[in-house]
């Protein structure tokens, strides 16, 4: 395999004043160095939404999974079908847990995500990531250098331990209102619970909004010391 960077000097200089700050051509190199050996691991919220568009130009059949923790906000199914409708040839997977809400509530207890919300995480969001991986070599995921400090040094192509995979993230280089900018321009259907102050949209018991948005992430498990789900390491 040749790197990134390799492969930017030999083909295309990645200009990040471009309009797509490089995430187009991420696109091609994934797509050309692993064909139908990629996935993408889709949240739905509105940089996935883009990151749909962008991955829709390079690949249309392209392979994307979600995690459907079966506790996601009615909007957030809905926004799955508007994308489903306006990108039919994708192929997008609802990929659920191995426990049904009802087995692990016998097993850990009602509610896990208040009691344990790491476990509810590892059991509903890491293991069937994993599954989902488990048959590809690379996955893409809509991370933003932006977003958070755990995600300020993210490249281009990541070498994932958690899931043995390479993890390529052509949104780096994006700002909030970039891809706000690119949404509206494109008139991309999107999450409607982001015009209620919700920017970062997760499972329902855990997401409320934001209550500052110095930090887009503020809203997700609000009063407790958990910021990530185990997905980014
Ligand atoms: Fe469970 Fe909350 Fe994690 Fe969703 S975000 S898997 S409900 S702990």
């Amino acid at each position: 395999m040749i790197t990134y960077q390799e492969w930017e000097q030999e083909e295309l200089q990645v200009e990040i004043d471009n309009p797509d700050k490089g995430a187009l051509n991420a696109l091609k190199w994934a797509y050309k160095e692993y064909g139908e050996d990629i996935i993408y691991a889709c949240s739905f919220g509105i940089e996935g939404i883009v990151l749909i568009d962008l991955i829709h130009q390079v690949n249309p059949k392209a392979k994307i999974v979600f995690l459907d923790t079966n506790v996601h906000f009615k909007e957030t199914y809905e926004t799955i079908d508007k994308v489903k409708e306006k990108y039919p040839d994708l192929q997008i997977e609802l990929k659920q847990p191995s426990l049904t809400l009802e087995e692990q509530s016998k097993l850990y207890g009602e509610e896990l995500w208040k009691t344990n919300p790491n476990e509810c995480c590892r059991l509903r969001k890491v293991l069937p990531l994993e599954q989902a991986l488990s048959g590809y070599s690379a996955w893409l995921s809509g991370l933003r250098r932006e977003q958070s400090e755990t995600r300020k040094n993210v490249q281009f192509i990541n070498k994932d331990d958690r899931f043995q995979s390479i993890k390529v993230c052509p949104l780096i280089h994006w700002t909030w209102k970039d891809i706000w900018r690119y949404a509206h321009k494109h008139d991309l259907p999107y999450n409607p619970l982001h015009d209620q102050g919700y920017p970062s949209i997760g499972c329902a018991p855990c997401t409320k909004p934001a209550y500052t948005m110095d930090d887009l992430r503020s809203g997700r498990w609000t009063g407790n010391q958990k910021t990530e789900c185990g997905l980014h390491g």
